[in-house]
């Protein structure tokens, strides 16, 4: 059914495209804006995990505990930019103020909720592109070193109190799972169900391109301004002005800009992520496998091995971290087997893509 309402939606990440092709389905006149082309923020830089077990959040107190000893780490997971420790004071408050047990377990039931219907939902779009074999279903693996880790047994818990479809694996199980993983795990989860993207880009254009292709608009603009005229949604860039009935910001790590101007007060800062990709050397690995003490995780895709890692708290403006690339080199060496790992690292000058990605993180 053609309905009337005009939706515009401000991004072209995998939020707003993914928003955009659901609006169409529902009959709504929908226009996609981004100041860049499709596809070239966070939903490129990402993991490419499709991880319908990922109900619990960063706000828990066994992680405040680390969170000292995390920051001072240089191969930890945690970074901050100190000159931005100021701005984030009024968001960290929050953060630990909803860290209570019963605040990340009424998060973690509502997100279970959402993310359980998270693969049906991809499904339902993917069935109108040729996926060519871009997202593979082998599940992801999660090991862990320290045998005390305190966050081993609450996730654990917490996902089975959730029905989660989770297995324990024993140190056998990962090798014959991962044999070019070192050994350094005493143990770990595999989430059987869960998926991996082999290049989120492709996916991306591939689902923008049939919304396009339905009929659906999309305008290169910068959106800098929003307002409401008569309750309506008003969208300015530098030289035009557009009317629409409804109105949905998806731009990221980039939207609170925006929701600002709408006087919103939603608790978002950014969180960045850094990745580097060891071409040529994708079938070392089956499916993902995340090193959960550093915080790092390796996805086998189409441009090679590609190392994820760093919750990097530091705002939008300041300048890469060039010691988190270089850690998740070393920590890439600490997880891959001898001889090919030399071989990758020597390789490393001409193969690294340096852009650091950001998401949003609520407090
Ligand atoms: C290193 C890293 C690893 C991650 N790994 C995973 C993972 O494995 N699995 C997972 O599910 N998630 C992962 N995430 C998170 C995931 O990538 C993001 O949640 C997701 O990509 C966000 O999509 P988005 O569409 O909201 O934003 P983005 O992809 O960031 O897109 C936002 C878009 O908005 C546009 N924009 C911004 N401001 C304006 C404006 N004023 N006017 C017009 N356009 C504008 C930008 O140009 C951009 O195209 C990871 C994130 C990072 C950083």
């Amino acid at each position: 059914m053609q309905r009337k309402e005009r939706v515009a939606i401000i991004g072209a990440g995998i939020q707003g495209v993914c928003t955009a092709l659901f609006m169409q389905k529902k009959g709504f006149n929908t226009t996609l804006f981004d100041r860049d082309e499709p596809g070239n923020a966070a939903s490129y830089g990402n993991a490419g995990h499709f991880s319908p077990y990922a109900s619990l959040q960063l706000n828990r107190t066994d992680i405040l505990s680390d969170v000292p000893s995390m920051l001072l780490s240089s191969r930890g997971p945690l970074a901050l930019k100190w000159n931005y420790l100021p701005k984030m004071i009024p968001w960290f408050t929050k953060f630990v103020l909803n860290s209570s047990k019963a605040k990340m377990m009424h998060t973690a039931k509502y997100m279970h909720q959402i993310l359980d219907l998270s693969l049906d939902a991809f499904d339902e779009l993917f069935q109108d592109i040729d996926l060519e074999q871009l997202v593979v279903n082998n599940g992801i693996i999660y090991v862990w070193e320290k045998k005390g880790l305190k966050s081993r047994d609450l996730e654990i818990n917490v996902r089975k109190e959730l029905g989660v479809d989770q297995q324990i694996l024993s140190s056998k199980e990962i090798h014959d799972l991962e044999p070019n993983i070192k050994p350094f795990y005493h143990g770990g989860v595999f989430y059987k169900n869960a998926r991996h993207a082999r290049n989120p880009k492709k996916i991306l254009i591939k689902l923008f391109e049939n919304f396009i292709n339905k009929g659906g608009k999309f305008l290169k603009l910068n959106i800098q301004n929003l307002d409401f005229d008569d309750k309506k949604p008003v969208l300015r860039s530098d030289a035009q002005r557009f009317l629409f009935d409804k109105l949905i910001i998806a731009c990221g790590a980039f939207s609170k800009r925006l929701t600002d101007q709408l006087h919103e007060k939603i608790p978002l800062d950014t969180e960045r992520g850094y990745h580097v990709h060891f071409k040529n050397y994708e079938n070392l690995l089956s499916r993902p496998v995340v090193w959960s003490d550093r915080g790092f995780g390796i996805t086998p895709m189409e441009q090679g091995l590609r190392v994820v890692g760093t919750v990097e708290f530091g705002g939008l403006n300041n300048p890469l971290s060039k010691s988190r690339v270089k850690n998740l080199i070393l920590n890439a060496k600490d997880m891959i087997k001898g001889k090919i790992i030399s071989k990758m690292i020597s390789e490393e000058k001409t193969n690294l893509d340096l852009n650091p990605y950001s998401s949003l993180r609520f407090s």
